[in-house]
C-alpha cells in the first residue's frame, strides 16, 4: 500500500481530490518503480488537481508532473534498486500517473539519474520550473548572452518558480538581472536571490505602442507571455534573445515584427516536456554546478500531500512565491 493524492470524477463530471491508501497493483505500466520522496507544484499541477484543463486523460488520476526518489525495482538495465532519479515532463502527471504518491512507475527513458551533489529534496526544490529556467539560460547562452556586458538580462514573472530559479542562476553566473514583478513586497526576496534591478509589472504590462523602445536588456527569460512579452521584444538590445517559457499573463502575442527585422532579435521557444535525454542530463548537471543551494533553500515553501488542493488553486491565481516542496512521506 502507498499514500497518494487521488483525483476522482463524479457522475456529474465534477472532480475532487483526496489523499488515499492505494494498492501497489494500481500502479500503471512501466519498467522502473520509484519510491517517491519529493514532488512539487507547477501551474499544470494546479490544473490537474482541479478540473483537469483538458490535460488529464483518465480518472481516477494521480497528478504530479515531476518527482524525485529512489529506484525500488527495475526491469531496465540502466537502473537498479537504490539509484536516485528525477523525472520531469513526458506528460507524466497528466496522461500518466505522476508524483503525488509515495510510489510511481515510469518508463526508464523518462528518468534522469540525479547528478553528483544534488539530493532528491534539492531536485524537487528545483522541479520542472527550475529545470526549465536552466534550459532557458542555456538557450540564451547559445545565442550569445555575456556576463561582461553592462545590460541586464530581464526575468519576467520573477517571484514565481521559473523566475526565482532563473534569477538565482543568472546572478550566480555574473549577469546583472532585472526582475519584473507585480508584487512589490517581493523586492527584497528577489534582491536576495541576486536581482540588481526591480521593474514594476505595470511598467511593461501595457500593449505595444511603439514597436521599438530604447535597447535595455541583452536578453530575457519570459514566464509571462501575452502583452508583456510583446512589449519586451521592443526593448531588447540589437541581436539579443528572449527565451519564451510561459504564459502566466496570457497565450496571445500581440506583437510587431519590427524588433526581429530591424534589431535581429531572436525569440527562442523553450519546451521542457519533450527535451532529448542528453540535454536533460546537461541541464541537471548545470543546475548542480550553477545554482547556489543557499539561494534555492530561500525559495522553498514546504508542503505535504494534504496541502495540494489549496496550493493547486493558489498557483492558478499566481499567488505562489518561489518553489513549493512537497514531502510525500
Ligand atoms: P508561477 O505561478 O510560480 O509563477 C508565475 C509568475 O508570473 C507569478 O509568480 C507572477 O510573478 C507572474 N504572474 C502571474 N500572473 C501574471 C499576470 N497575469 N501577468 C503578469 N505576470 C503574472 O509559475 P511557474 O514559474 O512555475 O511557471 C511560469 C510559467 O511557465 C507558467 O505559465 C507555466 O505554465 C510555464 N512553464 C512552462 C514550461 C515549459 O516547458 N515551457 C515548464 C514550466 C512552466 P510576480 O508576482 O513576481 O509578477
Amino acid at each position: 500500500m502507498f499514500k497518494a493524492l487521488l483525483v476522482e470524477k463524479d457522475d456529474d463530471g465534477k472532480t475532487h481530490a483526496s489523499v488515499q491508501e492505494l494498492d501497489d497493483d494500481r500502479l500503471p505500466e512501466g519498467d522502473v518503480t520509484v519510491a517517491v520522496e519529493y514532488s512539487t507544484v507547477n501551474y499544470k499541477d494546479g490544473l490537474c488537481i482541479g478540473p483537469g484543463g483538458g490535460l488529464v486523460r483518465n480518472y481516477p488520476h494521480v497528478p504530479g508532473i515531476d518527482y524525485a526518489g529512489t529506484v525500488e525495482s527495475s526491469e531496465h538495465e540502466c537502473y537498479k534498486p537504490g539509484d536516485k532519479v528525477v523525472l520531469t515532463g513526458w506528460r507524466v502527471g497528466e496522461a500518466h500517473w505522476g508524483g503525488y504518491g509515495q510510489k510511481a512507475r515510469a518508463k526508464a527513458e523518462w528518468l534522469v539519474p540525479l547528478p553528483e551533489g544534488l539530493s532528491t529534496k534539492q531536485a524537487m526544490a528545483v522541479g520542472t520550473a527550475g529545470f526549465t529556467a536552466m534550459l532557458a539560460v542555456m538557450a540564451l547562452e547559445d545565442h550569445g548572452i555575456d556576463p561582461d556586458r553592462p545590460e541586464p538580462v530581464l526575468v519576467t514573472g520573477a517571484s514565481g518558480g521559473v523566475g526565482s530559479v532563473a534569477t538565482a542562476i543568472l546572478a550566480n553566473l555574473g549577469y546583472k538581472v532585472a526582475c519584473v514583478t507585480g508584487r512589490p513586497d517581493n523586492a527584497d526576496y528577489l534582491k536576495d536571490l541576486g536581482a540588481t534591478q526591480i521593474v514594476a509589472r505595470e511598467d511593461v504590462a501595457e500593449t505595444v505602442k511603439r514597436p521599438l523602445e530604447s535597447e535595455q536588456w541583452q536578453g530575457c527569460i519570459d514566464a509571462v507571455g501575452g502583452p508583456m512579452l510583446a512589449r519586451v521584444l521592443g526593448q531588447i538590445c540589437y541581436g539579443g534573445s528572449v527565451a519564451a517559457v510561459g504564459l502566466a499573463g496570457g497565450a496571445d502575442l500581440p506583437a510587431k515584427v519590427i524588433p526581429f527585422l530591424l534589431r535581429g532579435v531572436n525569440l527562442l521557444g523553450i519546451d521542457s516536456v519533450m527535451q532529448p535525454y542528453d540535454n536533460r542530463l546537461r541541464a541537471w548537471q548545470r543546475i548542480a554546478s550553477d545554482l547556489p543551494m543557499d539561494k534555492l533553500e530561500a525559495m522553498i515553501q514546504p508542503a505535504t500531500l494534504q496541502d495540494l488542493p489549496r496550493l493547486g488553486a493558489e498557483i492558478l491565481k499566481g499567488q505562489v512565491k518561489g518553489r513549493v516542496l512537497v514531502d510525500v512521506a
